[in-house]
């Protein structure tokens, strides 16, 4: 059966994986996966680690302008974007402290959309998530799990009905690094890729 197929050799090129972005605090996750979107977790990571560790406090957070907040991640692109949203989750947060698991109130953050809630809530809380980004989009139809025009929400509900439940926040993080390492968006590496019998896209690529 596919499924099985599928997990057997994710747990093989991946047996623990986990978020690339690094974060001490609960609101710096939040914060970087805002940040994340249309870059690579390696320059989040590299834009936010004189500004966590200068700033290690939501306090000190909130003194920030966007003028200074631009400084710091001037170089991940959507600089003006990012920087409002930053303040203004920063600003949000601090009024209770803390990155609550509630969807609802995370989704209405600015900046923060379906996906980037998915992330927090799976790593912070382990609610089981599909957290569908472009590996993840990518992947799926690749492996014949959703179809050449399904959306991002299609593409989630049926990652959702394929898998196990349990499975959901693993396989997720899996299909990340697959897609970020091996069946990457050019030139994947099909000739080492144990998934080629079930890949709908080997005769593409
Ligand atoms: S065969 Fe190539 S395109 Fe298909 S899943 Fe493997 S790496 Fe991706």
């Amino acid at each position: 059966m596919n499924k099985e197929i599928i997990k057997n050799e994710l747990d093989i090129l991946f047996p623990n994986p986990k978020c690339e972005l690094e974060y001490s605090h609960d609101y710096e996750l939040l914060l970087s996966v805002m940040l994340s979107a249309q870059t690579t977790d390696k320059s989040v990571n590299i834009a936010t680690k004189e500004l966590y560790k200068k700033y290690d406090t939501l306090d000190k957070l909130n003194t920030l302008s966007i003028e200074d907040i631009k400084n710091y991640i001037k170089r991940i692109g959507f600089v003006s974007n990012k920087s409002k949203n930053f303040k203004s989750i920063v600003s949000e947060i601090n009024k209770i402290g803390y990155v609550p698991n509630d969807r609802e109130y995370l989704e209405k953050l600015n900046g923060v959309g379906r996906k980037t809630a998915s992330v927090v809530l799976a790593n912070l809380f382990n609610v089981p998530s599909f957290a569908v980004d472009t590996h993840v989009f990518r992947v799926s139809k690749r492996l014949g799990i959703s179809n050449k025009n399904d959306d991002v929400l299609k593409t989630e509900k049926k990652l959702k009905k394929y898998f196990d439940e349990k499975d959901w926040n693993k396989i997720n993080s899996q299909l990340v690094l697959f897609g970020r390492y091996n069946c990457t968006s050019r030139n994947p590496k099909c000739k080492n890729c144990n998934l080629i019998s079930i890949c709908k896209e080997k005769n593409k690529n």
